[in-house]
């Protein structure tokens, strides 16, 4: 956000307040579950004052999941995904019918972009594969595309479609709030595999040198697997970047 210019004529014994910010810093808290055996860190986020919050890549363990959403007392309004593989998207209708039961009213799933649409209904499929049991096909409410905005505990969040790990893999990026939710695109130190049959290593890192890194160094971001980072430590120091 563009900083007000100052004036430089105040009197100096009576110095002027600072302006008020444009607008109240709302008090987002987060905490990260854990999820299936690829460790995939579902994101629970929520206003501390409205305690109302959103879900980001309920993989799978959807009892955990609904015990950190009880512990932090939260009413969640939707469930987002980033994209379609089975750690990220396997419990999202698990949880949607289990809030949606104990809330008294419908919690949508929100996203990722329909070109996942592919992996979201071979997740029992792939889940047998890898052995891991209870994760489900993913029926999203909607899907997302680049430029719409999503709210995620009440703050408005922009959607890039960011593909090369998965066809229809989606970023939430809030400019103001200096955050960002990369799912699998990015990591620290890492970026999303590309080895699948629809994987696509150059759209990859295009997309993260033309979409990511230019929201400036000081973005802060979560991502799928391992801590997050920010957009400048990895610009400088990813090795699969280019620089
Ligand atoms: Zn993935
Ligand atoms: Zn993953």
């Amino acid at each position: 956000m563009p900083g007000q210019a100052r004036s430089a004529t105040s009197a100096i014994d009576t110095p002027t307040p600072p302006p008020p910010p444009l607008r109240p810093m709302p008090k987002l808290q987060a905490t990260q579950i854990p999820v299936t055996p690829f460790q995939q860190n579902c994101a629970l986020i929520w206003d501390a004052e409205t305690l109302r919050g959103t879900v980001i890549d309920p993989g799978g363990d959807v009892p955990r999941i609904l015990a950190a959403i009880a512990k932090a007392g939260v009413t969640i309004e939707n469930i987002l995904l980033t994209h379609g593989h089975l750690d990220h998207a396997g419990g999202a209708d698990a949880l949607r019918t289990a809030l949606t039961e104990s809330q008294g009213a419908p919690v949508p799933v929100i996203g990722p972009h329909r070109n996942d649409a592919f992996l979201l209904s071979g997740i029992e499929a792939q889940s047998r594969q890898y052995g891991i049991p209870d994760l489900q096909n993913a029926t999203p409410d909607r899907f997302l595309e680049e430029g719409e905005t999503v709210s995620i505990a009440g703050q408005d969040f922009g959607v890039l479609h960011c593909p090369g790990h998965a066809p229809g893999h989606v970023v939430f990026v809030n400019q103001a709030l200096g955050f960002a939710v990369v799912g699998d695109v990015l990591f620290r130190g890492s970026i999303g595999r590309t080895d699948f049959p629809y994987g696509d290593h150059e759209a990859l890192i295009h997309a993260i040198v033309t979409k990511l890194l230019p929201l400036g160094d000081e973005m802060r971001f979560l991502c799928g697997h391992g801590p997050g980072s920010t957009f400048g430590e990895e610009r400088r120091t990813n090795p699969f970047l280019p620089r």
